[in-house]
């Protein structure tokens, strides 16, 4: 029997009623086998990274305790973007474009992965502002392996354009 983890997860949507899709996502993360749902974030606007010329996502942060292992995480993560109507481009080129929903593994524990397919903790949480802002009001000391403190990483960026829209259902 694994121990359990507490694992954050980073959600992400600009297509659709992205508020809507994350607080029914954070539903399905209640859902999960052998996991709890510790916290959910508000729900913040954010100006698109990476691809900019789209709309605004939104995004926030869950907290689960989860007895699945990171590997299994992924692939319930992954069949929740599914469910929500995700398609993914087989070749990756929809990589940081649009998406109904995006659910990313932020942290596993203190776990340092880097297997085909699974990289935690996430390697660009730390230059994230939209990612880390959620992170912390869910796991205020949450620690990036290998980087230090988030709180420390997040005071390094900028944080313009992260703006919190409501808070979400426990
Ligand atoms: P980014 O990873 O920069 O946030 P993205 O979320 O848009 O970009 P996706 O197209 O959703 O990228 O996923 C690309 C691949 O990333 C997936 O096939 C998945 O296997 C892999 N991946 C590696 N580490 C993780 C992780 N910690 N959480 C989620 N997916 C991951
Ligand atoms: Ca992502
Ligand atoms: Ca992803």
């Amino acid at each position: 029997m694994n121990m359990p983890v507490v694992a954050a997860v980073g959600l992400g949507g600009n297509v659709g009623d992205s508020a809507r899709v994350l607080q029914e996502a954070f539903d399905a993360l209640a859902g999960l086998p052998r996991t709890r749902l510790r916290g959910v974030s508000a729900l913040y606007r954010t100006p698109a990274w990476g691809m900019e010329d789209q709309a605004d996502f939104i995004n926030a942060a869950a907290a689960l305790e989860t007895r699945l292992d990171a590997g299994a995480l992924l692939c319930h993560l992954f069949a929740i973007e599914r469910r929500f109507g995700r398609v993914r481009a087989a070749d990756g080129s929809d990589r940081w474009g649009p998406r109904t929903l995006d659910l990313d593994i932020l942290l596993y524990g203190d776990a340092v992965l880097d297997v085909p397919g699974l990289r935690v903790p996430h390697p660009r949480l730390h230059e994230r502002a939209f990612a880390l802002v959620p992170l912390l009001e869910v796991i205020p000391e949450a620690v990036i392996p290998g980087v230090g403190a988030a709180r420390d990483a997040l005071a390094g960026l900028d944080t313009t354009g992260v703006e919190k829209l409501g808070r979400a259902r426990a």
